[in-house]
């Protein structure tokens, strides 16, 4: 099986070639998608051999270039070189590639992803932004192109894996897990306080800066619940989320005898990206083993909806319908950029989330291309909001009310 791997450089996408590295008898690179670390595309085309490579701009393109030429590769071995959205696209439609890995970050993914699914592709969806932004335009093409969409998110790929257990219709709730992030204990005052570095701080999981800080706010959770409301087709009612600090159970599913079904397995993204790979099969992964030997402890809390309000807005956003998820998502973006550049504090990201959602109003995109308008305009908002708004250091010792 060929592989189209829609952001190789990053953490998921270099967990998807450490699969393939591990099983070049079953699966190959056909083409490889990144956006600026030329250095590590360049192992990645040592490596793997793809027929492809695409970057996402043209000076990264001529880096790629300088790098190639210093490397071992000559010449007439290298794959063909392209930049920008109209060659992402071809990477992830082109008849060779017969699995499309979804793991750009951002909206840059998208288009790929969409034209992934209406070519029929086989996708393995780790890009929130997908379904956030645009869940209704991705599923009615999925369900139109007949396209199988795997969801490589843990806990979206725990729930997939729990939905075999029984009938669609026999289905009550499915229970998203969350670890709480670094910030579960922390007073909801003290998180005026905290830097960029302790929010990068993941007790769990070891990911990109946006979903880390995504995952400190509880941001992603509410991510994660949209998804799944478009993935598994539920009410946002029917997906709750349940604290879980050991990240050992990543999705349950309640059917309608009470029965719960459950999955289980080591914090490693190697495994649901490989089920996404071989699904309906199931193959030996090199991935930690849980041993049942040791005595352990689970915990589950219900999560504070005042305290990470991010996660209450994704709730408000997805009931909203029409466009508020992609605004969501798209003023979330900024203001984690802002918070990472020092410029507001922690709880002020989810201020700037709720007074964009406030004031941009909602409609719903028929295209991909109103979806991306949507989107440009929803962030340009968020930027206006942050220079319209002061962070004082009276504010940042105050607790936030929203
Ligand atoms: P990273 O930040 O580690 O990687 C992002 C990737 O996107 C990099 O390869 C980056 O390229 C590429 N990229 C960014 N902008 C562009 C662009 N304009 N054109 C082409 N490529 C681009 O993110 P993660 O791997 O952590 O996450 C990827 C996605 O998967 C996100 O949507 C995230 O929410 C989701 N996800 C991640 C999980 C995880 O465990 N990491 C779990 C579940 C979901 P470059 O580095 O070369 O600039």
């Amino acid at each position: 099986m060929k592989l189209t791997v829609l952001g190789s450089t990053g953490s998921i996408g270099t967990s998807t070639l450490d699969v393939v590295r591990k099983n070049p008898d079953r699966f190959g690179v056909y083409a490889l998608v990144a956006g600026q670390n030329t250095d590590t595309l360049t192992s990645q085309i040592l490596e793997f051999r793809p027929k492809l490579a695409v970057v996402a701009d043209e000076p990264a393109f001529q880096a790629l270039k300088v790098r190639l030429a210093e490397s071992a590769l000559q010449q007439k071995n290298w794959p063909e070189l392209a930049f920008g959205p109209e060659a992402r696209v071809q990477a992830a439609t082109a008849s060779e590639a017969d699995f499309v890995m979804s793991a750009i970050v951002g909206v840059a993914g998208l288009e790929a992803t969409y034209e992934a699914i209406r070519h029929h592709k086989r996708l393995g969806l780790a890009n929130k932004e997908v379904l956030v932004a645009s869940g209704r335009l991705v599923m009615q093409a999925a369900r139109q192109a007949g396209a199988e969409l795997i969801p490589v998110d843990s806990e979206h790929n725990g729930a997939h894996q729990c939905f075999r257990a029984g009938k669609r219709e026999e289905v009550t709730r499915l229970l998203l897990t969350a670890s709480g992030g670094p910030f579960r204990d922390t007073p909801t005052d003290a998180l005026w306080r905290v830097t960029p570095d302790e929010a990068l701080q993941h007790p769990t999981w070891k990911m990109g800066r946006r979903i880390t800080i995504d995952s400190a706010t509880m941001m992603n959770k509410g991510f994660e619940v949209i998804e799944a409301c478009w993935l598994f087709d539920l009410p946002p009612d029917q997906v709750d989320v349940v604290v879980h600090p050991q990240s050992s159970i990543h999705a349950m599913v309640e059917y309608n005898d009470g029965s719960v079904i459950a999955q289980v397995s080591a914090t490693d993204m190697r495994m649901p990206i490989q089920y996404a790979l071989t699904w309906p099969e199931r193959h030996n992964a090199p991935v930690p083993r849980l041993d049942w030997a040791q005595p352990r402890t689970w915990n589950f809390f219900p999560p504070d909806l005042e305290k990470f309000k991010l996660l209450r807005l994704a709730y408000d956003a997805q009931r909203a319908g029409g466009s508020a998820t992609c605004t969501l998502n798209a003023a979330d973006e900024i203001a984690v950029e802002a918070f990472l550049n020092g410029l507001i504090p922690f709880p002020a990201i989810a201020e700037v989330v709720q007074e964009t959602l406030e004031r941009q109003p909602s409609r719903e995109a028929a295209t991909i291309e109103e979806v991306l308008a949507i989107d440009a305009e929803s962030r340009a908002l968020a930027r206006r909001i942050l220079t319209e708004t002061a962070w004082t250091e009276a504010e940042r010792s105050r607790p936030v009310t929203i």
